[in-house]
């Protein structure tokens, strides 16, 4: 079964926007530059952090100490503030690990991404901006940690080969093969997001599996919400790392990130279950999401972040 997504769907000019990451940082390392109120430190580490009477201290591996209301872990999916913070974490691996190949192609800018389920895992084409006439994207492979490992073996040409093999005729040819890389595939979640003058955002507090490129928004709505608590604290003379106010943000994003979660799971068990009830009901809804206009809206909300 097929589903296509259009703009169109959510009277909308476009469905979302695929940037690099690099991008992004190098864009908010701009705007940090412009703000008088933000000092940036690179180049060290944090070497241990003790909570005094009214606030954390972080001594740096330089030997400086800094010392904040709040510190706001926002370091990863090995986060050490969640570490220091002693918070645990759920967390599961999936068999499936994920394969990116950075590609140019041949052709006319692709102007929407493509995805094929398989049971052995998702198959996916994502194109990147055209620059200096040379079109940019991204290929992603799911599969068997074996299977990744012996593709990433294959030189540029037989990779070239294969990819093309398995990719359908639609997607546009492939020109070069720029940069292959792997990665693992875990869930992870965190008992609670926020300990002694201490809160976690972004994947410090929640990892979820990347079939559908939501990491990043959810780590930009964990910050939104964040800023309004934060901001609303200040203006009821509320300190930042009061409770109260960290477990309102809290309850506002754990739910939202533990759908998404779930609804990342229902993707990656019902389509490599290879059981055939399981196959049905899954086409059944494909079906139904292709066809149906009401479901169709939902789902589009949903994974444009509109809901
Ligand atoms: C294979 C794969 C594909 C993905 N594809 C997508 C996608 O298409 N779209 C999408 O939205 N998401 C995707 N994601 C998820 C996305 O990468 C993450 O959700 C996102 O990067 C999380 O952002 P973050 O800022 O919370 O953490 P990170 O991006 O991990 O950034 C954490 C930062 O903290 C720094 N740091 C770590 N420890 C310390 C320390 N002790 N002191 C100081 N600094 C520290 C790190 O250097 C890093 O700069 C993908 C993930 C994987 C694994």
């Amino acid at each position: 079964a097929t589903t296509r997504f259009e703009a169109q769907d959510l009277g909308r000019e476009h469905l979302g926007h695929i940037l690099e990451n690099d991008a992004i940082q190098l864009g908010l390392l701009d705007r940090v530059a412009e703000l008088p109120n933000i000092e940036l430190v690179s180049g060290v580490t944090i070497e241990s952090s003790e909570l005094g009477s009214d606030k954390r201290m972080l001594t740096l591996s330089d030997g400086s100490v800094m010392s904040a209301d709040l510190v706001v872990g926002a370091d990863g999916a090995q986060s050490q503030m969640r570490r220091i913070a002693g918070i645990g974490q759920f967390s599961e691996s999936y068999t499936q690990h994920a394969m990116v190949v950075s590609i140019t192609y041949k052709g006319g800018v692709e102007q929407g991404t493509w995805q094929a389920f398989r049971p052995e895992g998702p198959l996916a084409f994502l194109p990147l901006p055209r620059i200096d006439g040379v079109n940019y994207g991204s290929l992603v492979w799911y599969d068997s940690p074996n299977t990744i490992a012996q593709l990433k073996g294959l030189s540029d040409a037989e990779l070239r080969q294969k990819l093309q093999a398995i990719y359908p005729q639609e997607l546009p040819d492939i020109e070069q093969i720029l940069q292959v890389a792997s990665f693992p595939l875990a869930k992870s979640h965190a008992q609670q997001y926020s300990g002694e003058r201490i809160v976690l955002a972004g994947d410090a507090a929640h990892t979820i599996n990347p079939l559908a490129g939501q990491g990043v928004n959810l780590g930009f709505m964990d910050a939104a919400v964040l800023i309004e608590e934060l901001g609303k604290a200040l203006i009821n003379d509320q300190a930042l790392s009061d409770r109260a106010v960290l477990k309102n943000y809290e309850k506002q994003r754990r739910m939202f990130n533990q759908l998404m979660m779930s609804g990342m799971d229902a993707f990656y068990y019902g389509f490599s279950n290879r059981s055939a009830p399981v196959q049905i009901i899954r086409n059944i809804g494909l079906g139904l999401a292709h066809r149906s206009g009401p479901l169709k809206q939902k789902v589009l909300e949903y994974a444009t972040g509109l809901q």
